[in-house]
């Protein structure tokens, strides 16, 4: 029902878990994609995945945190693809711990690649999307940004810090066309929820009255949906995506 032909992604962190899902979807949808990612393996094979959809894809080695590797992936993005009209800021990483026992670095890591990241890629594509009077901007939240969570400082500082920023550049954008929007899942079944012990999965899993992680795919829906004119005048807000967590 989603009609995305002639409209180009970027999305990072797209080789594997929620980034991969989004990037199938908006595929599906008739989108050209453009994933980005720490790691570079097996890259092809999602490519050929991708492009067996029928549209364009390519990937391109990025580590977010870094200012000007963001610069020269947009500059390459745009060289490829003309322009890019969807950014989904999907990259993210947990170094969970205590404050008492977490290290200044796990603190940085989280803060640089999780809220630095997303500034870095918005600072790198917003200016040609304004030019353009169209963009559609998603960031992934999470829910512990808005609960806060023991053992997550890092995160759920830079998660909450996402809110802000996506209601801000919301503001100054939407007069162009930009629009800027964030997703918060709840538990989501992936590699990074993968690390838990079962002892914590079942913890969590005792706070979602729907009894069951969420899957990629419902994450993956509702990027979907910001992408989409189905969201055209939706700006600033953040869509909770948690089996009724929150
Ligand atoms: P995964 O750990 O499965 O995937 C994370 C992706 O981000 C990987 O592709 C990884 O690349 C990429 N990445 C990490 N660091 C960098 C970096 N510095 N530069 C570029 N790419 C990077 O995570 P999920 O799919 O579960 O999560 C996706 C997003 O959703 C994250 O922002 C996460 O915080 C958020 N989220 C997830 C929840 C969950 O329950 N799963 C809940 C709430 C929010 P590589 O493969 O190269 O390491």
């Amino acid at each position: 029902m989603i009609d995305l032909k002639g409209k180009s992604a970027l999305v990072t962190g797209g080789s594997r878990g929620i980034g991969k899902e989004v990037m199938l979807k908006l595929a599906s949808a008739g989108a050209d994609v453009c994933f980005v990612d720490l790691i570079s393996e097996s890259t092809d094979s999602i490519i050929d995945e991708v492009q067996a959809l029928g549209v364009k894809c390519s990937f391109m080695q990025l580590n977010v945190a870094d200012f000007d590797q963001c610069q020269q992936v947009a500059k390459d993005a745009l060289d490829q693809f003309g322009k890019i009209d969807i950014l989904v800021n999907n990259a993210g990483i947990t170094r969970d711990g205590l404050l008492m026992r977490m290290s200044k670095e796990n603190w940085e890591d989280v803060i640089h690649i999780n809220l630095g990241g997303v500034f870095n890629m918005c600072k790198a594509f917003v200016k040609p999307m304004v030019k353009a009077k169209y963009g559609r901007i998603i960031n992934l939240s999470s829910i512990v940004g808005f609960t806060g969570n023991a053992g997550q400082v890092n995160y759920s500082s830079a998660k909450a810090g996402l809110i802000g920023f996506t209601k801000s550049l919301a503001k100054e954008v939407a007069v162009r066309n930009v629009t800027c929007n964030a997703i918060a899942p709840g538990f989501i079944k992936s590699d990074m929820t993968d690390k838990l012990t079962e002892e914590q999965k079942a913890l969590m899993l005792a706070n979602v009255p729907m009894k069951r992680m969420g899957t990629i795919e419902d994450v993956a829906n509702g990027i979907l949906f910001f992408a989409s004119p189905m969201a055209d005048y939706i700006t600033g807000t953040t869509l909770h995506i948690n089996g009724g967590m929150y």
